[in-house]
């Protein structure tokens, strides 16, 4: 192995997904729901395989994909995009956002990026021999997540490159005020820098958040410079089938494609036509799946906060973080590893997603995107920790 990757082990959602299935417990760790998507996406695959939709798609993706893509950018966030030249099919959100570093960091380069962060944009960023600048996301007043303004200012010099904003935000659940991002976009520009958002979670923010979910790219100025990547897997409930995007500018797109074509070429030929029928549904799928979420985030929230825990306030995604020090804990890996045996149920340290451990070392994060019936159980189960 070479020698920069060798700080990155095994993820920590392999780790505790084995454990959770060593043990029997219930896996409230890795984030993937546990019923199926809505069933005209399923259909429509299953007639694609059928009819012998099973070789090569094109590079960019199926036109009809394409097509669906940018209908759906115009029609929730009023961002024109040409299916022709400005989206990419990629094998999920996971391999956009390393193409994106990858086609646009040389080595040296500085990547701003926000902690607790996703755990592949530490590793794409390294493989790309780019330097990742953390900015630290804390507990703050209004009992949200929030940043040091300097902080962030700080992190931005001469070999910036770019910023890789993940909003709605996995682990935290935080969904970035229009402030924060006016703030980011006034700095990409200062700097001359590039963004790339990751917005997996765009259908996911709830109605008692304190703001709506706003694109970065719709900022002034921030179009021409942005790469915007989403994916299906969240918003249709089938993270197996690693179907992904990025849209942009066609001078972005172009050059994330030609990373692209050497790492995957293309995937998920069935699968396509799928999702395509996917984005197309009416708005009542998208909302219908987002009050499904929120009740289950309350349900998990109330659960939580019974069993002792400080509950952070989620405003969107799959997950609630929690601290662990009402309840005696110290260290969220400790704490993690231990509590399959303590009650039966699994959860993630946030702490392996931060530079700065000691930033995130008492907070654990919790997915809810489970079956009601399986949230009530992991709850009773957390109440007899207390
Ligand atoms: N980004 C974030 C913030 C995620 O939470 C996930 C999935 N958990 C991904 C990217 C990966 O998405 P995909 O499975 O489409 O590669
Ligand atoms: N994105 C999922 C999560 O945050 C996990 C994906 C993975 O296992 N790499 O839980």
């Amino acid at each position: 192995l070479v020698e920069r990757m060798r700080p990155f082990g095994t993820t920590i959602f392999t780790e505790m997904s084995a454990l959770a299935t060593r043990t029997g417990s219930i896996n409230l760790g890795q984030g993937f729901p546990d019923t199926d998507g809505p069933a005209e996406m399923l259909a429509a695959a299953a007639r694609a395989l059928q009819e012998g939709a099973n070789q090569y798609p094109p590079l960019p993706g199926i036109p009809a994909l394409r097509e669906a893509i940018a209908e759906h950018e115009q029609r929730f966030w009023a961002l024109p995009r040409d299916p022709g030249c400005e989206v990419v099919v990629t094998a999920g959100a996971t391999e956009a956002v390393a193409a994106a570093i990858l086609s646009l960091c040389e080595p040296g380069d500085e990547v701003v990026t926000f902690e607790p962060y996703y755990d592949s944009y530490a590793a794409s960023i390294t493989l790309a021999g780019a330097v990742r600048r953390p900015v630290t996301l804390r507990p703050v007043a209004s009992g949200r997540y929030g940043f040091d303004e300097a902080e962030l200012r700080a992190a931005f010099g001469p070999r910036t490159r770019l910023v890789l904003l993940n909003s709605p935000h996995n682990p935290t659940g935080k969904v970035f005020t229009r402030s924060e991002l006016g703030l980011i976009a006034d700095l990409c520009r200062q700097h001359d820098t590039y963004a790339v958002t990751d917005e997996v979670y765009e259908h996911l923010v709830f109605t008692d958040a304190a703001e709506p979910h706003v694109p970065l790219a719709g900022l002034p100025g921030m179009r021409e410079r942005t790469l915007r990547i989403s994916s299906a897997g969240k918003t249709f409930s089938c993270t197996g089938w690693k179907v992904g995007w990025a849209t942009g500018p066609e001078r972005l797109v172009s050059a994330l494609t030609r990373v692209k074509q050497f790492l995957t070429f293309v995937n998920a030929g069935p699968l396509q036509p799928a999702v395509a029928v996917a984005l197309g549904l009416g708005d009542d799928y998208f909302t219908g799946f987002r009050d499904e979420l929120q009740a289950r985030r309350d349900h998990l929230t109330a659960g939580l906060a019974e069993a002792g825990f400080a509950v952070q306030p989620s405003d969107g995604t799959y997950f609630v973080t929690a601290d662990i020090r009402p309840l005696g804990g110290t260290d969220g890996i400790e704490f993690c590893r231990e509590l399959p045996e303590r009650c039966g149920v699994v959860a993630v340290p946030t702490q392996v997603f931060y530079d700065d451990r000691a930033a995130g070392r008492h907070l654990i994060r919790f997915a809810f995107c489970k079956r009601e019936s399986v949230i009530d159980e992991a709850a009773q189960r957390l109440a007899k920790l207390g």
